[in-house]
């Protein structure tokens, strides 16, 4: 088996000879041979070390308490193996490697470990398509850009997106879309073993938060012991242990759960104070003065401290207290709401399905009033990115299309590369032929702070930009994504009519909720789009609401919960301004 991030770790920065084992040693000369084998080395020399890492591996005694002559002399590892052996149990590693890791992003290095995909093949991810992470290889496949790469196809595709989750779940913590469908679950195997409690989600998963740590529950009883005996004999989860009144254990896919049972009459007080952040919690009670340890509501409990019902999502700090308690909290933001979805992709770059079959489903399934179609542009060659000539045959059908469909439109759209220096991908006679824009940085991620700052400035203060998409570029579990001075970019966005994404997809759910506020204060409004490149993509926009509500957004600062009339009207007067100034 090929060695995981973390054994590479522990080859590279502690490893320390340990005489009981012969494993370590194996697995470095592994490493080594698959570095090589990414760097196209020769393959007889990877072959034979390879071959030794294997023997190493099966050696009945231990390989560090021979020399290097005896080494020498074992079958299939030969002289220049046992001195690369040698050097690495007197020094803790070996120059050819140490070099060959410093020639290699660290993130590709990490790649080597994923199962299922050899050295051969990263060498084409990391090469041809520019993937330089796990989690920019997890995008990809999500994008479909790995069908296109040589050697690789759908079913690949499928399985190294599978591998790739299952690690992330090895790291302990989950997206929330990973976590959604087995709370589900959960909630009704404790629903069948205990049919007369209340129960409900508390903590990170009630409050919708972008990643979690760890699914917990409240439970209110009329007889607590029986009840945790209940849970405790079980098989609702694994490794199941009980302290005091919690029951505790795992899924199977490593995700922590905690289950709490308390009195059913201190069930609302609980649920509040399981819920909310400790800031939250204490900011609420602080203002209380009597004993609400059994209020008959969460609402109540607000009551009391003289506060409007807080939702769940909007728990975090006290940043919503004031508001609360001046009766000002928004009404948020729900997926009724939205009228249309905007940046999203078709067969014409890099997604599934064809233009069609997205308006189709748009129309008939979602009963949306439109789509925007916002397929990557020149730049973005790796996916396919649109020509010019490209861009009308594209506009073509998409006037054809709108002939064709009734109660439904589609905008013409594209999600324009941000190129180095800020400027967007297209010369003006063909940026003022779209409805609409998203900017976007595709490339060149590892900006410093300033310069990453005044590229996106210069991309929102094009007249053609309408929406900046994912802002940070952020992968969640995997990748940061830049840094950038949040507030003279969305002072920017306020200052030129740009709408911020808030992009949908569960990896992203960038621009992140805790900018939200600030955005909606300087008069920013937010759209909250998919991404999707293929029509199941189009159900992410559920996890960008919730994403939404966590940052307080209500529907008349959403662009997309604009009405069809509405935002063509938004979209027409972006371009009055721009006639104006020309
Ligand atoms: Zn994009
Ligand atoms: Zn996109």
């Amino acid at each position: 088996m090929p060695a995981t991030d973390c054994e590479v770790l522990t080859i590279l920065y502690f490893y320390r000879p340990n005489p009981m084992e012969n494993k370590p040693v194996a697995r470095t000369l592994r490493l080594l041979s698959q570095l090589m084998e990414l760097h196209d080395e020769n393959p007889f020399k990877i072959k034979s070390l390879a071959n030794a890492a294997f023997k190493v591996d099966k050696l009945p005694y231990r390989i560090s308490g021979k020399s290097l002559a005896e080494m020498e002399k074992i079958d299939g590892i030969g002289k220049s193996t046992a001195t690369k052996i040698v050097e690495l149990l007197e020094t803790g590693s070996i120059t050819e490697l140490t070099d060959l890791i410093s020639a290699t992003p660290e993130g590709v290095v990490e790649m080597l470990g994923i199962k299922g995909i050899g050295p051969k093949k990263i060498a084409i991810i990391w090469r041809d398509l520019g993937i330089e992470n796990v989690g920019e290889l997890y995008y990809a496949c999500n994008e479909n850009r790995l069908v296109e790469a040589k050697g690789f196809g759908l079913k690949t595709q499928e399985e190294v997106s599978k591998v790739i989750e299952f690690r992330m779940a090895s790291n302990g913590k989950f997206l929330y879309a990973q976590v959604d469908s087995v709370a589900g679950e959960l909630f009704q195997n404790i629903k069948n073993l205990l049919p007369d409690a209340i129960i409900s989600y508390t903590g990170e998963f009630r409050r919708c938060c972008e990643i979690i740590n760890e699914l917990s529950f409240l439970v209110g009883s009329s007889d607590v012991r029986s009840d945790v005996e209940t849970l405790t004999q079980s098989d609702i989860l694994q490794n199941i242990t009980v302290k005091e009144h919690h029951v505790s254990g795992e899924t199977v896919n490593g995700l922590l759960v905690d289950i709490a049972l308390v009195n059913n009459l201190a069930f609302h007080y609980e649920l509040f104070a399981q819920t909310g952040t400790e800031d939250h919690v204490k900011a609420v009670t602080g203002r209380i003065s009597e004993d609400i340890k059994e209020a008959d509501s969460e609402g109540a409990i607000y009551k009391q401290a003289n506060l409007a019902y807080i939702s769940p999502e909007l728990r975090e700090g006290d940043t919503f207290i004031e508001k609360a308690a001046q009766d000002q909290l928004p009404a948020l933001i729900t997926y009724q709401d939205l009228k249309g979805t905007l940046h999203n992709h078709s067969t014409w770059s890099d997604g599934v399905n064809t233009l069609e079959q997205m308006a189709l489903y748009c129309q008939d399934h979602l009963k949306l009033e439109y789509l925007g179609m916002c397929d990557h542009s020149k730049s973005a060659f790796y996916a396919k990115g649109l020509s010019i000539e490209r861009v009308l045959q594209q506009h073509e059908e998409i006037d054809h299309l709108n002939k064709k469909l009734s109660g439904f439109h589609i905008f013409k759209g594209i999600e324009s590369d941000i190129l180095n220096d800020g400027s967007l991908d297209y010369p003006d006679e063909i940026l003022q032929r779209f409805d609409f824009i998203v900017a976007s940085v595709h490339s060149n991620l590892k900006m410093d702070r300033e310069k990453a700052t005044v590229r996106l400035i210069k991309a929102v203060e094009n007249p053609y930009t309408t929406i900046l998409g994912h802002p940070t570029g952020r992968l969640l579990l995997s990748r940061k994504g830049y840094e950038f001075d949040y507030k003279k970019v969305i002072d920017a966005c306020a200052a030129n009519n740009v709408v911020i994404e808030i992009n949908a997809n569960p990896l992203r759910l960038d621009l992140d909720w805790r900018w939200h506020q600030y955005a909606l204060d300087k008069g920013v409004k937010l759209s909250i789009n998919p991404d999707a490149h293929r029509i199941e993509g189009f159900l992410d926009m559920h996890y960008g609401v919730l994403a939404a509500r966590k940052g307080g957004l209500y529907k008349e600062m959403c662009l997309n919960a604009f009405s069809l009339e509405e935002i063509k009207k938004e979209f027409e007067s972006k371009k009055q301004v721009i006639n104006a100034h020309r």
